[in-house]
């Protein structure tokens, strides 16, 4: 290992840091911190990190995976919600990696921005939820790489995929059961919205589980790993919102049949009928046995003609 480069954190550093910043995780926030170096690099290589690509981080906490990151070569943009962790991370990589110094921010609240010794951004904390980012300073992140906050872990990745159109590539942590849900296929126990909904952006596949013990604090329950390739979206006429819609309503009485389902949205069980017909689907399946394409193909026999206009 080179002088420069970071080193990460182990159990001892990382209840050092928290113990000297009166860090107490909080469950609320999806809190448990990442004790182990071993799992760090396991999240890095299969996010296939390229040394000089943008990786936005959501959540970076004590510092664990963006030291990982660092150390693969990528500038980070992390955004993490808790102020004291935000505000704590600069002083940590610095520690840990005595090459990169801290740029003065250009006012308060401003992203905190740590370079190299040639003057590049290597690391850039934004203290925000990631729920409402709609803009990330620097260049356009190539990939989102977290251990995400469990309980807002879908509607973040979702976020993100939508609002970063760049993002070619994701490797998250989550619940173990929510990895089975995000690369669930049609006709699987576990598929469902969010298997739909990630399948409109993006491949996803479980690619590791990872045991509760690496954690602190430990949770009740395992994690996976989940990698996410960019795809092409359906082609469709309907709107990404209209096809979003078929599905939750598709999903939103899992045991009824479409053409009940869809009875509403249609405007008619009949009307449903009919648009599931054109669309080449049995009206007498259910949601969990139809793809993104043919929620797409779907959405486009129910948009009204008069409606197409306005997208
Ligand atoms: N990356 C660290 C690690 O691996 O040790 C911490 C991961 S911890 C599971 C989740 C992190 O996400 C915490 O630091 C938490 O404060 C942060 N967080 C929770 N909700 C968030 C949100 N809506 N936006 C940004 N960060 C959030």
């Amino acid at each position: 290992m080179s002088q420069d480069e970071p080193v990460l954190l182990g159990p001892a550093r990382v209840r050092e840091l928290a113990a000297a910043a009166g860090v107490r995780p909080t469950k609320a926030l999806g809190q448990n911190f990442v004790l182990d170096a071993g799992t760090v690099r396991k999240i890095v290589r299969q996010a296939s990190v390229a040394p000089g690509e943008t990786v936005v981080e959501v959540g970076p906490g004590l510092g664990s995976l963006t030291l990982g990151l660092l150390a693969a070569g990528a500038d980070v943009v992390a955004v993490e919600i808790d102020p004291v962790l935000a505000a704590l991370l600069p002083s940590t990589v610095v520690a840990q990696a005595p090459s990169l110094h801290v740029e003065p921010p250009d006012g308060e609240g401003a992203p905190v921005v740590l370079r190299d010794g040639a003057g590049r951004a290597r690391l850039t904390v934004v203290t925000a939820d990631a729920l409402t980012v709609t803009a990330l300073p620097g260049p356009a992140p190539t990939s989102l790489v977290a251990n995400l906050p469990y309980n807002v872990a879908v509607p973040v990745l979702l976020t993100f995929l939508e609002r970063f159109d760049s993002l070619q590539r994701g490797l998250v942590m989550v619940q173990a059961e929510v990895a089975d849900r995000l690369a669930a296929g049609p006709g699987s126990r576990t598929y469902g919205v969010p298997s739909a909904k990630v399948a409109w952006y993006a491949t996803a596949r479980r690619v590791a589980t990872v045991g509760r013990s690496v954690f602190w604090p430990v949770p009740n329950v395992d994690s996976a790993l989940v990698r996410l390739d960019r795809r092409e979206p359906p082609t469709t006429t309907a709107s990404r919102q209209e096809v979003f819609a078929v599905v939750d309503a598709a999903f939103a009485q899992r045991r009824k049949m479409l053409r009940s389902a869809l009875a509403e949205l249609a405007g008619s069980s009949a009307a449903a009928q009919q648009a599931l017909v054109a669309a080449g689907l049995d009206p007498g399946d259910r949601g969990e046995r139809i793809g993104i394409e043919g929620f797409a193909a779907l959405a486009e026999q129910l948009v009204p003609v008069a409606g197409a206009g306005a997208r």
